[in-house]
């Protein structure tokens, strides 16, 4: 039986509070702007924010995904201390340890351009990698790059962080509330139907993560978002021996890289990249995930292999055909505004994009035109993320 209780009026209606929905709702109702966020699950954050394993840097290989990522570091070291909120922030860098020519090449060339940013990176001997990580296997390590400044902190509590934040500013949330239809006219939204009510908005914005596509469909948009199935676990915690989050870069048969650190809680997370790519939405765990990602991560670092995992999960990249977000307003409809496409790194983009999304939408800010140029919809896709 349809049950639509009444038709609500906001500012800005958020689809998806994951993410990068939840940072944008607070940082938009900061500025004054009356928001709410259509949520198809229970809470924040159900969607693939719990799936990430916490991953935080700007050391990435375009000035976009930097200066975004750069505004989320200087959020997360705030977050305790002015916002009131441990979010389990570590600032124990990125560390890519090498162990073949190659990869040593590729890395060097690409420290060049993060350096060109003004990115805290470098290449590292071998002896500062063994340093760093005590007990990395040697032979072959021909050093790495190290990036201090970034980080990890738990996905968990920085929703739930933006959410309070959020609430304290007035941010409506509506959950089990699923965005299916739309009434569109003279270029615009006019009315966005959702499960249990209709509402009317200035503007809309999509932030649904792996549901993208199908959320354009409802505007007759057809939105280049191709969710991927990735698998990450956690161990039990152990005595604390390692801070940086370390990424193997070297493809082996049936899966790309992998990386892992060791959280607030002195527990190990890890995450790989399958190879080849598992396109679609299966989310359920498999047997093949455990027994492949452990040897590699064993190999490198042979202290670990005493450590009993104590879950798995599997989640979703929200993939772009160039391996970059898709953010900008829609030139079909006038008040829909698009924040898509997060790849594996939603869940470090989010707070900084949410930030410098409401100087871009409630400041008219153009600071940001030139970077946010290049992750328009109706760019060419023929670029290819080097670290994605
Ligand atoms: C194993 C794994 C490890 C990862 N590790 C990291 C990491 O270390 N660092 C990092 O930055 N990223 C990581 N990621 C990637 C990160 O999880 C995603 O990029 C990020 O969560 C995407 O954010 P989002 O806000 O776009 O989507 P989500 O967080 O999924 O939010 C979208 C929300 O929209 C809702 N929604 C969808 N359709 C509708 C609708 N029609 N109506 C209402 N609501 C709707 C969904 O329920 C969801 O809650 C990892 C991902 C995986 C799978």
């Amino acid at each position: 039986m349809e049950n639509k209780i009444n038709m609500k009026n906001y500012d800005v209606l958020i689809i998806g509070g994951g993410s990068v929905g939840v940072p944008l709702s607070y940082y938009l109702a900061k500025k004054g702007v009356r928001v709410a966020v259509i949520e198809k699950e229970s809470s924040v954050g159900r969607g693939q924010n719990r799936a990430a394993i916490g991953g935080i840097r700007a050391t990435h290989s375009d000035p976009a995904k930097i200066k975004i990522c750069l505004e989320t570091l200087k959020i997360m070291r705030k977050m305790e201390n002015k916002y009131g909120y441990d979010v389990d922030w570590i600032e124990g860098g990125y560390l890519f340890p090498v162990y073949n020519e190659k990869d040593e090449t590729t890395l060097k060339k690409l420290l060049k351009i993060q350096k060109s940013y003004g990115l805290n990176i470098d290449w590292i001997s071998k002896e500062k990698v063994q340093k760093l990580i005590p007990g990395i296997n040697e032979n072959n390590l021909r050093g790495g790059t190290y990036s201090p400044e970034d980080g990890s902190a738990s996905p968990l509590k920085t929703i739930d962080a933006f959410y309070m934040l959020a609430k304290e500013n007035d941010v409506d949330f509506y959950f089990n509330e699923e965005v299916i239809d739309a009434e569109l006219s003279n270029g615009k939204i006019d009315t966005i139907k959702a499960t249990n009510r209709n509402y009317k908005s200035d503007l809309v914005i999509n932030c649904s993560g792996g549901n993208a596509k199908e959320v354009g469909k409802i505007f007759n948009l057809d939105l280049p978002v191709f969710p991927d199935s990735h698998e990450a676990g956690i161990t039990e915690p152990v005595e604390r021996f390692f801070d940086p989050m370390i990424v193997d870069v070297r493809p082996e048969k049936g899966s790309a890289n992998y990386y892992f650190y060791q959280n607030k809680e002195d527990q190990i997370v890890f995450c790989i990249t399958p190879a080849p790519k598992i396109p679609g939405k299966d989310c359920d765990n498999t047997s093949v995930f455990l027994p492949q990602v452990i040897k590699r991560i064993i190999n490198l670092y042979p202290r670990l292999r005493n450590i009993r995992v104590r879950r798995t999960w599997r989640g979703l990249y929200p993939m772009t055909p160039d391996g970059f977000p898709i953010i900008g307003y829609s030139k079909e409809l006038k008040n829909l505004f698009l924040a898509i496409g997060m790849c594996g790194q939603g869940y470090m983009l989010g707070p900084g994009l949410g930030k410098i999304l409401s100087e871009i939408i409630v400041d008219k800010s153009e600071k940001y035109d030139e970077f946010i140029k290049e992750l328009s919809l109706y760019r060419k896709f023929d670029k290819d993320e080097m670290l994605k």
